[in-house]
C-alpha cells in the first residue's frame, strides 16, 4: 500500500498541471535590470511558471534606428537569464526562424498552439509600448487572443489605458471619463479582453540609459546584470559605428 505521499505524487505526474505562461516582447537593447524587475513583479503577481523574452528582430518605430544584431541581444538575454529557472531566451522571432515578417499576433498563436490546452498565456509589456497597440497588425484579434500585463509607469490613468485600445473595444466614453482621476492600476476587464496593470514596478532603468553609458566608457553595474556588461565590453557593443541594422519585424 502507498502512503499517502507517494500516491499524490503519481497522481501530480500523471495530472499534467497548468501552468501560467509570460511572454515578454521588447527590442532588449539591451536587456537590463528594469526587464528583469518587470518579469519579477509579473511572475509573482499572477504565479508566472515560465517567462519568455522574445526579442523582436526589429519593431516597427525602431526602423529608422539601428539596433543590435539579433544575435548579439539574444545572448545577452540568455545570459541575464540564466540564474532564473523559469526566464527563458526565446528564438521565436529570430530572424532565421522566419521567411516573412512575423506579427506579434502569429507569435503569440505560436506559443498557444505549443503550449497545453489549460495553460494561460498572458503578453507583458511596458505601458509606453502598449500605448501604440491600437496600431499594431489585427490589434483587436491579438487583444482577444491572450490577456495582457501593461506595466504602469508613474503620471498614466486608466483612461490613458482604455484610450489606447482600438476603438471597438474601448469602454463607454462615460466610463473612461470616470477614469480620468484614477492612476492606471487593478484590472481592466472587457468582454473578451483582461488588461491587467502591474503597478508595482520602480525601476527608471531604460535600454537607452545603458548605451549611452556604453557609448562613454562608463560602468554598467548599475543597470545591467555583470555578465551581460562583460559581453557588452568584450564585443564593444554600443561604441560609435558599433551597432548594426536588422531585416524587419513588425508588430
Ligand atoms: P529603449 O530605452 O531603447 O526605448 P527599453 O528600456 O524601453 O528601451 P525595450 O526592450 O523596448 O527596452 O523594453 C521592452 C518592454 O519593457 C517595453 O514594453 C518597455 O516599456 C518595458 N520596460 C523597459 N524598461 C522598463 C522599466 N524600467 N520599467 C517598466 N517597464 C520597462
Amino acid at each position: 500500500m502507498l502512503a499517502s505521499g507517494g500516491a499524490s505524487a503519481i497522481i501530480a505526474r500523471r495530472i499534467p498541471l497548468s501552468m501560467n505562461i509570460g511572454l515578454f516582447g521588447g527590442t532588449f537593447d539591451p536587456v537590463h535590470k528594469g526587464h528583469l524587475a518587470v518579469a519579477r513583479a509579473a511572475a509573482e503577481r499572477f504565479q508566472l511558471g515560465k517567462i519568455y523574452f522574445i526579442p523582436a528582430s526589429m519593431p516597427p518605430h525602431r526602423q529608422e534606428e539601428r539596433i543590435t544584431a539579433f544575435h548579439d541581444r539574444y545572448a545577452m538575454l540568455a545570459l541575464a537569464t540564466v540564474g532564473e529557472k523559469g526566464f527563458l531566451p526565446s528564438l521565436a522571432e529570430a530572424p532565421a526562424e522566419q521567411d516573412h515578417l512575423s506579427f506579434t499576433i502569429d507569435t503569440v498563436r505560436r506559443f498557444k498552439q505549443a503550449a497545453g490546452r489549460s495553460d494561460h498565456l498572458f503578453f507583458i509589456i511596458g505601458i509606453d509600448a502598449f500605448m501604440q497597440v491600437a496600431n499594431w497588425h489585427r490589434s483587436e484579434d491579438l487583444l482577444r487572443e491572450i490577456d495582457f500585463i501593461v506595466v504602469s509607469r508613474p503620471g498614466f490613468s486608466m483612461a490613458d489605458v482604455a484610450d489606447a485600445l482600438p476603438k471597438s473595444l474601448r469602454p463607454p466614453p462615460a466610463v473612461v471619463k470616470a477614469f480620468r482621476k484614477s492612476p492606471a492600476k487593478g484590472t481592466l476587464a472587457l468582454r473578451n479582453t483582461m488588461i491587467h496593470i502591474l503597478d508595482e514596478v520602480k525601476s527608471a532603468v531604460s535600454a537607452t540609459q545603458v548605451r549611452r553609458a556604453a557609448s562613454g566608457g562608463k560602468s554598467l553595474a548599475r543597470f545591467v546584470e555583470p555578465l551581460v556588461a562583460e559581453y557588452i565590453k568584450k564585443m564593444g557593443l554600443y561604441k560609435a559605428g558599433g551597432r548594426r541594422q536588422q531585416a524587419g519585424q513588425k508588430h
